[in-house]
Parts: C-alpha cells; sequence; structure tokens
C-alpha cells in the first residue's frame, strides 16, 4: 500500500503550528512537526501531537440532517434535501422579515476560504451585515486599539522578534498553557540570552508567572492602572524615546499631561499590587532595552478591554519600542485562523481587506469587486455577538446559522444564550462533531470535513498564510465548509459562487486585498504550495513582510501612530455581600474550547478529566470548602458544577476556573452559565474574565 504524507495547520491555537502526517488507506500512521516549517520548526505541544485521536467516528456529523420537529432526533437526509430546505426557509424568512432577520455565528476555527464565502454571502448576496464570529469573545478589543493607534488591525511584530528581545512583557496571557509552542521559544531564548529578563501580570500565579523575574499578581481587572502607574514612573524619569515620539506619534503630550495628573496612591489602589512590584518592574524597563509585550485574553475580555490595549500600547510608542527587531506590542490569537477571519471582514463592522461597512467607498469598492449592484451592501454595521443572540431571542433575528463554534458552552451567560436558541424560528448548525450543546438547537445540521479532510488557508498571530493541504477522506457526506455555503448560496439563486475549489476561492480573495494593508495579492496558489508568506505581500515576487511599521510609518491620515487617554474603570461586577467573590475564567493546556475536538482524546482527558474550580487556602477556609469536593459556583445567572482544587496559585477572594465542559460532560456544567453579557462600550467584547459568585455545597 502507497504511503502519502501531508501537512497542515494545528486547528486549535492561533501559533498555527504545521502539523505532518503520513497517511495509508486514509489513516494517519504518524504525525510529525517539520523541522524546516515556519512558525513551529519541528515543535509541537501536547495537543498538536495528538491530533491522530481526534478521529473518533461515532462523534462525527458524518450525514446532513433534519429536526423535523423540536425535542425530536435529527434524521439523515441528502445533501438536496438539506441545501433545498435552508434555502427555502431563508427565502421566506427574508421575505417575511427582511434581509435582518438572518444572522450568522462563525469562528476563527473556519479557514480563509469559507470565512470569506460567509462574508461574501451574508454581506454582499444576503444584505444582513448580522455576521460576527467567537473571535467577538476572544480579541475584538485587541483589533479596536490597533486600528484606534496604528491606523489599521494586524500585530507589528513577528515570532522572529523572540530571538532579538530584551524585556518580555506579558499581560492577561498565560502563554506557557495556552500558546505553549511560542512560549518554548522564549525559554530557548532566555537559556541563550541569560541577561533577558521577563515581566509577568496575572493575577494568578500560572506556570507562565513561575518562569518570570517578576511576577505583578494584579488584581483581575486592574491592568489599566498597572499600565499607567508604571508608564508614569517612566516618564518621570525621562525613560521616553523623543525622537520617536515627536517624528512618529501625535497626542503625546496630552498624554503626559494626563500621566502627570494620576494619582499614584490611586493607581496602586486599583491595582491591588504590592509596589515593590512595581518597583522591579519599572528597575527592567529604565535601561533601553528591546521590549516585547504579548497579551491576550486576560486584557481583551474586559469592559475596559480597548482601554488596556491602548495603555500598553502608548508605552510601546512611549519607549520607542515597535517596528524594530525584537520590539512591538504583540496580541495573541486564541484559534488558528482567528487572523484570517478579521482580514475577510467576518466581524460585524467589517468587509474583506481590512475594509468598512459604514465607509461608503469601501462599500463601493465590494460590491464592484463582488459585481453586486450599487447601494447592496447594507451601511450600518450589524449586531456583533452578544446584541446578535439578545436579537434572537426578541424574535427581532429570526433565522440563525452557526459555523464551526459551540455557543451554548463559549457564550457568556449561556442559560440566555441558550434560550435565544430555543426560541429562533429556524437554527442552522454546521459543525464536524456531533452531539454537541449548540446541535441540540439545531433544525438543520450540516456536516463538515475536518483539519486534514480539506484543503484550505489560515493565518496565524504573526501574519502568517499557511496552506493546508488534504490528506484524507472526510466521513460520510461531510463536506469543506467554503463548499457548503457556496451550495446554498446557489440555491437561494446568488451569482459569484460558482468556485470549484479552495484555490478558486483564495484566488478570488487574494486579489481584492490588493493596495490593502493586509495585502496578500502576492500569495498565488504555487506559492502557497511550497511556502508560507507573512503579509503585507503585494506582488508575486515579493518575499512577504516580517513586521510592521519599520520606517515609522502608519496607515493613519497624518502617517502618525497615535496616543489615547486611558481611563481606569471598575469591571462591571464586583464582589457583595451576596456574591463574596471574584471568578476569573479561561483555558487550560490539554482541553480545547467545549471539547467538541479534545474531549475525544484519552490522553487529554487523563491530564483534565473535571471541571474544577482553583481557590485559595484563605478562601477555602473561609467558605468551608475542602479539598477535591464538588461544590455548585453561583453567580446571578445560573450555577455549574466544579472539583475544589486548593491552592496558593490564585489570590484570595479569587476564583479560576476553564470553561470547556458543557452539559455533554455533565448536565450540570456550563461554567458560562455564570458569566454576564456586559460589553466593552468601543469593541463589544464581553468581560468574561470577571464576575461575582459564591459558593454552595450540592445538597442544597
Ligand atoms: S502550540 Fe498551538 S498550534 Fe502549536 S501544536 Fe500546540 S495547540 Fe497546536
Amino acid at each position: 500500500m502507497s504511503q502519502t504524507v501531508g501537512k497542515a495547520v494545528c486547528p486549535y491555537c492561533g501559533v498555527g503550528c504545521v502539523v505532518g502526517a503520513e497517511v495509508q488507506e486514509n489513516r494517519i500512521l504518524r504525525l510529525f512537526a517539520p523541522k524546516t516549517d515556519a512558525p513551529n520548526f519541528g515543535m509541537l505541544c501536547p495537543k498538536g501531537a495528538y491530533l491522530k485521536k481526534v478521529f473518533v467516528p461515532e462523534r462525527r456529523l458524518a450525514w446532513p440532517m433534519i429536526r423535523r420537529r423540536r425535542g425530536e432526533p435529527p434524521e439523515p437526509v441528502s445533501w438536496t434535501e438539506a441545501i433545498g430546505t435552508i434555502a427555502e426557509r431563508l427565502h421566506r424568512i427574508r421575505r417575511e422579515h427582511g434581509s435582518e432577520g438572518i444572522a450568522f455565528y462563525g469562528s476563527g476555527q473556519l479557514d480563509t476560504e469559507a470565512a470569506y464565502l460567509f462574508t461574501k454571502f451574508m454581506k454582499g448576496a444576503v444584505r444582513s451585515n448580522h455576521m460576527d464570529t467567537n473571535s467577538r469573545l476572544c480579541m475584538s478589543s485587541a483589533v479596536a486599539a490597533y486600528v484606534k493607534a496604528f491606523g489599521a488591525d494586524g500585530p507589528p511584530p513577528c515570532y522572529e522578534d523572540i530571538e532579538h528581545a530584551e524585556v518580555f512583557l506579558i499581560i492577561g496571557a498565560n502563554m506557557a498553557s495556552n500558546h505553549p509552542v511560542l512560549f518554548q521559544r522564549i525559554r530557548k531564548r532566555r537559556l541563550r540570552a541569560p541577561n533577558v529578563r521577563i515581566i509577568v501580570v496575572d493575577p494568578r500565579r500560572t506556570e507562565t508567572a513561575r518562569f518570570a523575574d517578576v511576577h505583578i499578581p494584579v488584581a483581575p481587572g486592574g491592568d489599566a492602572a498597572l499600565l499607567l502607574l508604571i508608564s508614569k514612573r517612566l516618564a518621570a524619569a525621562g525613560r521616553v524615546d523623543l525622537r520617536f515620539v515627536q517624528r512618529h506619534t501625535e497626542g503625546y503630550s496630552g498624554y503626559l499631561n494626563y500621566l502627570e495628573s494620576l494619582d499614584e496612591k490611586e493607581l496602586l489602589r486599583a491595582c491591588e499590587v504590592n509596589p515593590a512590584r512595581v518597583e522591579e518592574a519599572v528597575e527592567l524597563l529604565l535601561e533601553p532595552a528591546r521590549l516585547l509585550s504579548f497579551y491576550c485574553q486576560g486584557i481583551n475580555q474586559s469592559t475596559s478591554g480597548v482601554e488596556k490595549n491602548l495603555a500598553l500600547i502608548n508605552l510601546h510608542l512611549m519607549l520607542g519600542e515597535i517596528g524594530k527587531p525584537g520590539a512591538g506590542p504583540f496580541s495573541l490569537t486564541g484559534q488558528p485562523n482567528a487572523m484570517g477571519g478579521r482580514e475577510v471582514g467576518y466581524l460585524s463592522h467589517q468587509l474583506p481587506g481590512y475594509r468598512y461597512v459604514w465607509d461608503p467607498s469601501h462599500r463601493e469598492e465590494m460590491e464592484a469587486l463582488w459585481g453586486i449592484p450599487r447601494g447592496s451592501i447594507a451601511p450600518q454595521p450589524g449586531l456583533s455577538a452578544v446584541p446578535m443572540f439578545r436579537a434572537l431571542a426578541e424574535g427581532r433575528i429570526r433565522a440563525l446559522w452557526v459555523a464551526a463554534t459551540n455557543p451554548a458552552v463559549s457564550f457568556p451567560d449561556a442559560n440566555a444564550a441558550q434560550e435565544a436558541l430555543r426560541r429562533a424560528e429556524l437554527v442552522i448548525v454546521q459543525d464536524c462533531y456531533y452531539p454537541t450543546e449548540t446541535a441540540e438547537f439545531a433544525d438543520v445540521l450540516l456536516p463538515a470535513a475536518q483539519w486534514g479532510e480539506k484543503t484550505g488557508t489560515m493565518t496565524d498571530s504573526e501574519r502568517r498564510v499557511v496552506r493546508s493541504q488534504q490528506f484524507l477522506q472526510p466521513p460520510g457526506e461531510a463536506k469543506p465548509d467554503w463548499w457548503i455555503v457556496a451550495q446554498v448560496a446557489r440555491a437561494m439563486g446568488f451569482s459569484g459562487f460558482e468556485h470549484r475549489s479552495a484555490e478558486e476561492v483564495w484566488d478570488e480573495f487574494r486579489t481584492i486585498t490588493r493596495g490593502r494593508p493586509c495585502d496578500m495579492s502576492g500569495m498565488t496558489n504555487e506559492r502557497l504550495a511550497v511556502e508560507s508568506l507573512q503579509w503585507p505581500c503585494p506582488h508575486p515576487r515579493h518575499r512577504g513582510t516580517a513586521r510592521l511599521y519599520t520606517r515609522g510609518r502608519f496607515p493613519t491620515p497624518t502617517g502618525r501612530a497615535r496616543f489615547h487617554l486611558v481611563h481606569v474603570r471598575l469591571p462591571a461586577e464586583v464582589p457583595d455581600p451576596e456574591y463574596p467573590l471574584t471568578l476569573t475564567t479561561g483555558r487550560i493546556p490539554a482541553q480545547w474550547h467545549t471539547r467538541t475536538r479534545t474531549g475525544n482524546v484519552p490522553e487529554l482527558n487523563a491530564q483534565a478529566p473535571y471541571p474544577f474550580v482553583q481557590v485559595h487556602p484563605e478562601t477555602a477556609q473561609l467558605f468551608g470548602m475542602r479539598e477535591r469536593e464538588w461544590v455548585y459556583l453561583v453567580s446571578r445567572r445560573g450555577r455549574t458544577l466544579v472539583r475544589v482544587e486548593i491552592t496558593d496559585a490564585v489570590p484570595p477572594g479569587v476564583l479560576f476556573s476553564p470553561f470547556h465542559w458543557g452539559e455533554t460532560f455533565h448536565p450540570e456544567t456550563n461554567l458560562n452559565r455564570l458569566t454576564h453579557t456586559a460589553l466593552d462600550p468601543i469593541s463589544e467584547q464581553p468581560e468574561l474574565k470577571h464576575c461575582a459568585v459564591r459558593v454552595e455545597p450540592i445538597s442544597t
């Protein structure tokens, strides 16, 4: 029997590791990490290494299914019937309720081809901007801050900057756990260059924090106050790159005045940090050194997420630490193609190529490129994720198409999200796996090909575009996501969806990015078949761009980066006598999102078998909690079962629990039943990192 070898991007975190597979008779014999392939150069974490185990036939959604009546099991149908049913029902809803009666909720798991065609379908064909994805819950605050400060989205640095950085500032990111291969590079950098220093800002003493020279256990939500305090001290000490600030930025004098007006004691109170830790961090930053910051949901999932991002960007601008090797503010993405989704414009205010629905010239450009009549694209941003689900619950949105995600578990205030799905007139769920918690609400289920079963393109956190190959046949009738949306569009009578391959979709999309900040027009299919490239890459001989803003020119009207004033705000829900504890949520290394994939891998389940809550010994004593005891965590919105883990890695009064386990694990587990839907006013990202809870024994 002949063996074949294929490569595909790991479907988990935003590091975007390339995984190789030796295949025979549609079975993976061996997985490996190709040593010469960026970005991982031979490294994989356990999740990537166990990918072979995710192919569990009985857990796959392998045939289209229709649920004839709510409460009854769905039954397998042909693609013709499934697509015909969707086309007919979407047409009817559009006739009766207008285009805005239809919404789409997707994910950073979709490859660029699928995310692009869904965007074209919703915004160009259906003409509804009610399109959003779980990237809204993950890093939309980082996107908004990049746009405000630099004029365009996109992390300026690249992974190679790890090899040049002299000081790392890791804030709101547990990289050792959630971006492990990247963190391995930081470990190696430190081994090779012992003078390198690492500052970690995190309420918890995580594995990342244990590796730090300075760990600042900031109060949950206190990051902006801490960053302002550090910036104020540095400015007072004259540690400002005035040449860079004067030539390449605007708004510094106002920011400096603002910093000087802030009261240090109040800032210290707001971040609840030992002044000695702040002093240590300031000491490390006083001498000019290449500063590379990594950050993730810890500062994004907040009602002041954009301001926290801007505080960090202000610090980099003030120090001139951007646009050169080893420097810059680097927002990590949580998912493998969250960047690609941003590039195709899959959030409710975006259009492809970093264009925006509110900009008339952008709408006109896209209408011309898509060959649709002028005025087709609605000028108002659609509803973002949380308001979209509210509109679904209230009947203003009638149909929701969910693809490659599981909002019944991952959405804040999950009880309310599930109620919205229950009330919807039509729920379409497109996924690789079945059952899932969201699939329980589906009227139509569409089987998607998964990792290794399709050709597709993804962009990792460093703007590197990588082509994944197909080396397995999908089970049953499962199809690539792009094919599914194209068939529905054609069945609805829309033109512009006649693509015969992922390569044809890619060719259309890359040309649309020509001249835009994320220009990928030089990334032909032929090139992507043999190499990965970082954008911008504006012509077929261009070698790609490792880092942005190297000449100090930013895509703002003045060409300068902008300082913004940053305010210190309390989280939306703080502890009170009824709910006296702060819950912060997150991820662990052995599980992924809602476990639809990792839940099938025995080795990963053995490492993390149960939902748990970390509790400080003082808190445990105060509330009578015992090690390994099962308890309910209760908030104003619901309750969930967790097992107690007593540790001083969390501060007194703060609980940490991961959100991975939903009702398929146990009917009473779903951490997001506790979280709330308060939003950042700019990014509309919900504050998943912070809510008030109490603990109840399971006997009540
Ligand atoms: S670091 Fe991320 S991308 Fe790399 S193997 Fe692990 S989960 Fe996959």
